[in-house]
């Protein structure tokens, strides 16, 4: 049972498979409009594609660069301004260098009263004459870190690289020298920017929109990290790269480039000349170009009706166009069918091609059927005078019997025939034969059927008359052949034997004998004479 079930199954799916794959023009129609809409759709949302694509990388380039160059100068500005207030300082304390109280009451107001520096220090010669916030034990102390002893020995204004300061922060540090009166060099004023934590730089630079995996860092010309949103990454060394290569040389730009975790990046870079530090703006590709495929996918669920409507309206189209080729198609293997021509006729054809082949089969089917006819002809008519040959003759007789219509057989032998040929030619004997049959065919009813059966023998079959009217019938004909001029040779006479069916016999062939019998005996009784054949023979 069960593998009954799967046979049939897989019969069917066979069989569904197949009435798919039996391609017709309606089928080739929807194909190709299919395909080609499909085709034309792919290509516009591909090239749709592309162009956002484009569109967005370079835009976001341009919004990077921009956003780069924004913050670089406002960095530059933010470390201007600082250091001018360091010189301001400076300038104040040149003359009162000795007063402890001017030093603490100005690194105080320089670290307190703005969020520009996080600590503020004044050394002179090398030791630490003030600091603000105080550290313990500070003050008289030596500073020997490398920032503090190259502040201390440039003897001009400072941005220092990055370095760890005593109190372990991750720092740079602003420095302005202090000079006397007299131009005799003192030391330095320098504020700290702790990187890790809150002032005006970080404030900066974390006004920042963070959206879509868009971010900003600041390097300085070493690659070391001065800002980064992930903090555990301030302080640390990036690889080089041609983007860090230019922007460390002072160069600005935007441009794509893979990062160190091999993430392909879309880049705007400017430096911050004062510090030879740069800013760079960069946004992951993936993250700009997930709205393109969001946009095609929206594109696509908006084009989805109306190509919806114009499958449906494409295989309606296609109904109309394939219907009139489908149904001559259908009628080109009935042509020799009758009624083929007139359901030819009914076909609405509506355009050039299938007029054409309609126009066509319609001849087609007339030529077939004329054909047809004379072949019929042929096979049932005899040639030479055009009556029935006796193969139609027994259609049409056993047509009758079947339908048990009583019908008088005349058979018609022509007196002495021979010597019509010995004495004029087979030629005019052969007319003879023709006219003798249209004088036969003149004298017939409608329902009468002239047949020829021998050479100069032809029956007369009269349907629906009994044997006495069938004699004065008979006998009519006789004397009208008799008394008819035939072409050339002048008179014949014919003597004519007559049986019934069913009188003479059930079957047809007795009735034949009996009629044949009944001409040898008119023939015997001297020709141009009927003889009714008597009652049933006995054989
Ligand atoms: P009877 O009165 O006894 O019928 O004599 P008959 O001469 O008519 O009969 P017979 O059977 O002796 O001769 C028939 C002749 O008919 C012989 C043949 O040459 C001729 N005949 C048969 N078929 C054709 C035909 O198609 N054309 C012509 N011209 N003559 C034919
Ligand atoms: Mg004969
Ligand atoms: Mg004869």
């Amino acid at each position: 049972m069960y593998y009954c079930l799967q046979i049939e199954f897989e019969l069917g799916g066979h069989l569904l498979l197949k009435s798919i794959l039996k391609l017709n023009l309606k089928k080739l129609i929807v194909l190709l409009a299919l395909s080609a809409s499909l085709a034309l759709l792919t290509v516009s949302f591909y090239s749709t594609y592309k162009v956002q694509k484009e569109q967005l990388i370079n835009y976001t380039l341009k919004a990077n660069f921009a956003y780069a160059s924004k913050l670089a100068s406002a960095t530059d500005n933010f470390l201007y301004s600082a250091q001018q207030q360091l010189e301001y300082s400076a300038h104040t304390l040149e003359k009162n260098i000795n007063n402890k109280a001017l030093l603490k009451s100005e690194v105080e107001r320089l670290n307190l009263q703005t969020d520009s520096f996080n600590s503020v220090i004044i050394s002179i010669g090398g030791v630490v004459a003030a600091s603000s916030p105080v550290f313990a034990n500070m003050i008289g102390k030596k500073l020997e870190s490398a920032a503090s002893l190259a502040a201390y020995a440039a003897k001009k204004p400072l941005i220092s690289n990055p370095f760890v300061s005593f109190a372990n922060n991750l720092v740079i540090f602003i420095s302005q020298p202090i000079f006397d009166e007299k131009g005799v060099y003192l030391g330095y004023i320098g504020g700290t920017l702790y990187l890790k934590e809150t002032n005006i730089l970080s404030k900066l630079l974390k006004q920042h929109y963070y959206e879509g995996g868009s971010f900003i860092y600041v390097v300085d010309e070493g690659r070391r990290i001065l800002f980064h949103p992930d903090e555990s990454l301030i302080g640390t060394r990036l690889a080089r790269n041609p983007m860090l290569d230019a922007v460390t040389a002072g160069e600005t730009g935007a441009q794509p480039i893979t990062n160190n975790s091999n993430i392909e990046m879309l880049a705007g870079y400017a430096p911050i000349k004062r510090a030879n530090w740069g800013v760079i703006a960069q946004r992951p590709v993936s993250a700009t170009l997930s709205s393109v495929s969001d946009q095609v996918m929206a594109i696509i669920w908006h084009t989805l009706p109306s190509a919806l409507i114009i499958f449906i309206l494409v295989g309606i189209f296609a109904h109309y166009i394939s219907r009139p080729l489908k149904q001559l198609a259908d009628k080109v293997a009935l042509l020799n069918d009758v009624d083929t021509a007139e359901s030819v006729n009914k076909v609405s054809a509506w355009y050039f091609e299938s007029k054409r082949l309609k126009g066509a089969m319609l001849k087609g089917a007339n030529t077939v059927q004329l054909q047809m006819g004379q072949l019929r002809n042929e096979a049932l008519l005899d040639p030479l005078t055009g009556a029935q040959n006796r193969r139609s003759l027994n259609l049409a007789l056993e047509n009758l019997v079947l339908n048990t219509t009583e019908f008088t057989i005349l058979t018609i032998d022509i007196d002495h025939f021979k010597r019509i040929n010995d004495n004029f030619g087979h030629d005019i004997g052969d007319k003879t034969l023709y006219q003798a049959v249209k004088v036969i065919e003149g004298m017939s009813r409608k329902d009468d059927i002239v047949a020829r059966v021998g050479g100069e023998e032809f029956m007369l079959i009269l349907p629906n008359q009994n044997r006495d009217s069938a004699i004065v019938i008979a006998e009519r004909l006789r004397i009208r052949i008799a008394n008819t001029s035939f072409e050339t040779i002048g008179n014949i006479t014919v003597s004519i034997g007559i049986a019934h069916w069913p009188f003479h016999g059930d079957d047809i062939n007795s009735v034949f004998k009996c009629a044949d019998k009944a001409l040898y005996q008119a023939k015997s009784n001297g020709r141009n004479c009927c003889v009714l054949s008597p009652a049933v023979l006995n054989e």
